[in-house]
Parts: C-alpha cells; sequence; structure tokens
C-alpha cells in the first residue's frame, strides 16, 4: 500500500455531478453504473453515499462477484443491485445466490431466458431483458422479439421488469450517426412489440453517459450513468459541442516527487538509459505502473505549478520520470506533493487524449496498492 500516494474522492463533487445529470434527465431515475469498482472510485463508499445521502436506489454492476460484494458491504440497505453481464444463471446453486443477495440478472440470451423461465426456483425472478439494437455484444436479437414475448406470455409471466438496449456508439452524434440511428429504429421496434403485447412494462432504459450527455433517451423510466459520474465527458471533442454537460471530475490523484535534477539533452535516463531529447528538469514522481501508471502513457504530459512535464523513458514499477522546463526548477523540488490529476475535467480530458486512450481505462487501471480516501 502506497503512503503519500493516493486517490482522494470528493463527494461533493460527485453529489454536484448527479444534480447536473438530473437537470438532463429530470423525469429519469438513474442507475448508477458503479461496476469495476465504480471505474476505479470505490463502489461501496460511492453507493453508500448516493443511497444513504442522497437517496438514489439504484446501482449496476457488471460481474455477479462485484454485485455480491456490494451486498455484503451494505447488509441493510435496501436498494436495487443488477448484474449486466456474467450472468451464469446455468450454474448450479446461483438462483440461491441471486435470491438470497436480492441481485437483478440482466438476461441478454434465450438459454438463460429459459432456464428463468421454466425453473421454479426463478419463478419470482424479476425479467431484465436487454435487446441487442446494432452494437452486437450482448442482447436478444431483434427478429425474436415475437418469439420472447410468446415465451414469456406462455410460462404465465405478465410484466417485463426492465427492458433495455446499449449503444455501440454513444460517444458519437445521436443525431447524424448512422449506428446510433439504427438502433434507435430497433429500440421503438423492440419497445413498440412489448408494449402491444399486453405484456406490462415497467421500467425502461437505453441511455450511458454519451448518450444522456446528448440528452436523448431521457425520457425512458430510467438512465444508466457510468463514466459521466466521475467527470469527464464521454463524447469525442468534435460532438462535444452537441453536449449539455460539464462534469467536475471527482478524484484527485495525488503524489510526491522524489528526485529533481537538472539535465542536458542527450543525458540518458533509467531503465533502458533513454536519452531526453531536451535539456529541463527530470522530476521522480512516486507512482509507477505498479499503481496502475501505465507505460503505455509515455509522452503523455502533466501539469504541475503552471509547467507541463511530459512523461518520458521507461515508466518504472514504482516512479515515473516527466521532463520538465529548467524554470520549473524553483517550484518542483523533492518532498513536495505532486498532483498527477486533479478536478480539471478539461486537463484530465487532454492528458487521455494524448496518450491515446479514454478516461474509463486510465481510472480502472489503477490498482490496489493507491488508498481510496473519501471527503467532503
Ligand atoms: C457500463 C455500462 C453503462 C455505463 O456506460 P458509461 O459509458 O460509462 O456511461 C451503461 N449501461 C451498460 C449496459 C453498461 O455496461
Amino acid at each position: 500500500m502506497r503512503f503519500r500516494t493516493k486517490l482522494v474522492v470528493n463527494l461533493d463533487k460527485f453529489a454536484s455531478n448527479l444534480e447536473k445529470i438530473k437537470v438532463i434527465a429530470l423525469q429519469a431515475d438513474p442507475i448508477l453504473m458503479v461496476k469495476a469498482d465504480g471505474y476505479g472510485h470505490g463502489a461501496t463508499a460511492l453507493a453508500q453515499f448516493a443511497h444513504h445521502e442522497l437517496g438514489l436506489n439504484n446501482f449496476g454492476l457488471a460481474t455477479l462477484g462485484e454485485a455480491i460484494r456490494l451486498r455484503e458491504d451494505c447488509p441493510d440497505a435496501e436498494f436495487e443491485t443488477y448484474v449486466f453481464s456474467d450472468i451464469q444463471l446455468k450454474l448450479k446453486d446461483h438462483a440461491e445466490t441471486y435470491l438470497n443477495n436480492r441481485l437483478l440478472p440482466v438476461l441478454s440470451n434465450r438459454a438463460d431466458l429459459k432456464e428463468v423461465l421454466t425453473r421454479p426456483e426463478y419463478k419470482h425472478f424479476p425479467l431484465c431483458l436487454k435487446f441487442n439494437t446494432g452494437m452486437n455484444r450482448l442482447g436478444f436479437e431483434v427478429d425474436e422479439v415475437g418469439e420472447i414475448i410468446d415465451e414469456v406470455k406462455k410460462a404465465g409471466r405478465r410484466s417485463i421488469y426492465h427492458l433495455m438496449t446499449h449503444f455501440a456508439c454513444a460517444s458519437l452524434s445521436m443525431k447524424t450517426n448512422p449506428r446510433n440511428l439504427l438502433q434507435q429504429k430497433n429500440w421503438q421496434l423492440v419497445k413498440n412489440a412489448f408494449l402491444s403485447s399486453g405484456l406490462d412494462v415497467e421500467r425502461t432504459s437505453i441511455s450511458n453517459s454519451g448518450t444522456i450527455e446528448q440528452g436523448y433517451g431521457v425520457d425512458e423510466t430510467h438512465i444508466r450513468p457510468g463514466l459521466m459520474l466521475y467527470g469527464p465527458s464521454s463524447l469525442i471533442s468534435s460532438v462535444k459541442r452537441e453536449g449539455h454537460y460539464q462534469g467536475e471530475l471527482i478524484s484527485r490523484l495525488e503524489t510526491y516527487i522524489l528526485s529533481t535534477f537538472p539535465v542536458k539533452r542527450g543525458t540518458p535516463v533509467g531503465y533502458g538509459a533513454h536519452p531526453v531529447s531536451r535539456d529541463g528538469l527530470v522530476v521522480i514522481i512516486a507512482l509507477g505502473y505498479g499503481d496502475g501508471f501505465s507505460n503505455y502513457y509515455r509522452g503523455g504530459s502533466l501539469t504541475q505549478a503552471g509547467f507541463r512535464g511530459e512523461i518520458i523513458g521507461r515508466v518504472n514499477m514504482d516512479m515515473t520520470y516527466l521532463l520538465f522546463p529548467i524554470e520549473a526548477e524553483k517550484q518542483l523540488r523533492a518532498q513536495m506533493p505532486f498532483t498527477v490529476w486533479g478536478h480539471d475535467t478539461a486537463d484530465f480530458e487532454r492528458f487521455c487524449e494524448e496518450i491515446e486512450t479514454i478516461p474509463y481505462e486510465v481510472f480502472c487501471h489503477l490498482t490496489s496498492r493507491v488508498p481510496r480516501f473519501y471527503e467532503k
């Protein structure tokens, strides 16, 4: 475990992001996507805060193990917990696991649906059905909708608890992107088939962050925000204009400076003895790939005390080298704190673009060696 390197999560900023989401989606109830340990921010702490202090009652996890863990961490809390993938209803004792933990499996294939409709243990399971409207990942096919409705009715069921789909290109325009338009059309087909089937459809949802940011799908009963809860936008820069959301990064990744020294162009630094490309100040921070700060981040730059430092050489397991302009010498010294990312969402998004990855991945990379702290 690290001592001075930590991820500080600000719960007020989390609450304020949720307020901003509410402004876009006035009617829809959010299912907070806290899978992958709350995108690295700590699912339990965020869910407890959202439930107890903000009155939110729906949480989404990807795996069965994550969902069980959240339930165990919040034994008395009365909220809904969806499991979106990794369902495995066929495994023997799983019905009990779902029932005892009051988990909602999202069904996306005929085999699982058949289990739920035919096995007595699953008799009281609410039906959550996810359709593949064009993403081609998980989901029932659009042309199966008639058969599925028949099957559900034959099993004596009268209602669908939650009908949903997921967009493949939510970071692109919902108005003009052909894949998004196709998915919207297919969703209408699926939804209309259910609505005219005589089955009661209690809940519907189609939107993740990029979709919500564009104000799309917010007229369904639920929305499923993930990334936007944590601050960053999911939209590519050219679509950001169509976005209605300006979130604040809820976390700060804090570390400190282990050492600094001036270098001349060509001086070899660290493993592999990579020569630096220009004169400057090498700053070594206490964060490496053992903390989830990947070697692929080389070339990206971090802002500190008004200066930009480029990640150079190899990222080590325990430390990273940055090359700052020599003028930063007075402001950046050994033992001083160093904020890898702060609450400035735009600066974090710039970093992610530089290293050609998505904020989702940078968050999820952080390992358990970095302790998470919560502040208000
Ligand atoms: C992860 C996930 C979301 C949230 O996606 P973001 O892009 O992070 O908002 C919503 N729905 C489903 C089904 C998901 O798997």
